[in-house]
């Protein structure tokens, strides 16, 4: 993965970054360090209308049934200045405890497409069961298929073509893997050792919890909704 602040290559493991020295916990200062109590499409920016809100939950079930072991979520927030999209989507794919996902679909197997309706900016954030199957390289070009419905503020279509590329890229690769799974393997258990500092599977318990204090407004106002 690379290092969501400098950019640079690191371990998913590594506790802190070798180049820039982040670590999750200065996310967590950041952020707050409890969960966040959310559903897989979650407008707190209210983006989106009753009519699209009912097709693009249609898409994040096909993609379930497409995926058995991942899931696919959005979130629509107003990030502050302070706010690193990229940043902020790691920590949130974290932090979400997903209600409407099963149990049997951990946030390790998750796909986080958050956009800032301030900045029009938008970030894919994915746990690491997809790290032998997506690259950042994958997830900048179906971002930069999307970038031009960002722009006009069309966001249901932005949703579509995000979904729809990346569903293309991860078939691609499952294909692949199942002629070759070798190659698969070897990265997948290179990424198995020590992972759980970084993407912990923290949606072992579903109880909702309050939020803390020290979380960012727009979780608050999700909270309220
Ligand atoms: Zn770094």
């Amino acid at each position: 993965m690379k290092c969501p602040r400098c950019v640079q290559r690191i371990h998913r493991s590594a506790v802190q970054c070798p180049h820039c020295g982040f670590s999750m916990r200065d996310l967590d200062l950041q952020y707050g360090k409890g969960e966040v109590r959310m559903r897989k499409l979650s407008d707190a920016a209210g983006v989106l209308r009753l009519r699209e809100r009912k097709k693009a939950s249609k898409w994040l079930d096909e993609f379930e049934a497409r995926f058995p072991q991942l899931f696919f979520s959005v979130y629509y927030g107003a990030l502050d200045e302070m706010s690193n999209i990229r940043q902020f989507g790691m920590w949130l794919l974290n932090h979400g405890a997903f209600e409407d996902v099963d149990l049997s679909r951990p946030n390790d197997g998750g796909v986080l497409f958050v956009v800032d309706i301030n900045s029009r900016t938008a970030s894919i954030s994915y746990g690491y069961l997809l790290d032998a199957f997506l690259t950042e390289d994958d997830t900048f070009k179906v971002l930069s298929a999307a970038h031009p419905y960002l722009l006009q503020g069309n966001h249901v279509k932005a949703l579509n073509v995000v979904v729809n590329k990346l569903s293309a890229v991860l078939r691609k690769r499952a294909s692949h893997a199942r002629r070759s799974p070798e190659k698969y393997e070897q990265i997948a258990g290179n990424k198995q050792q020590g992972m759980g500092d970084i993407l912990q599977r923290i949606r072992s318990s579903k109880q909702p919890r309050t939020y803390t204090k020290d979380n960012h407004d727009y979780h608050r106002e999700e909270t309220k909704r």
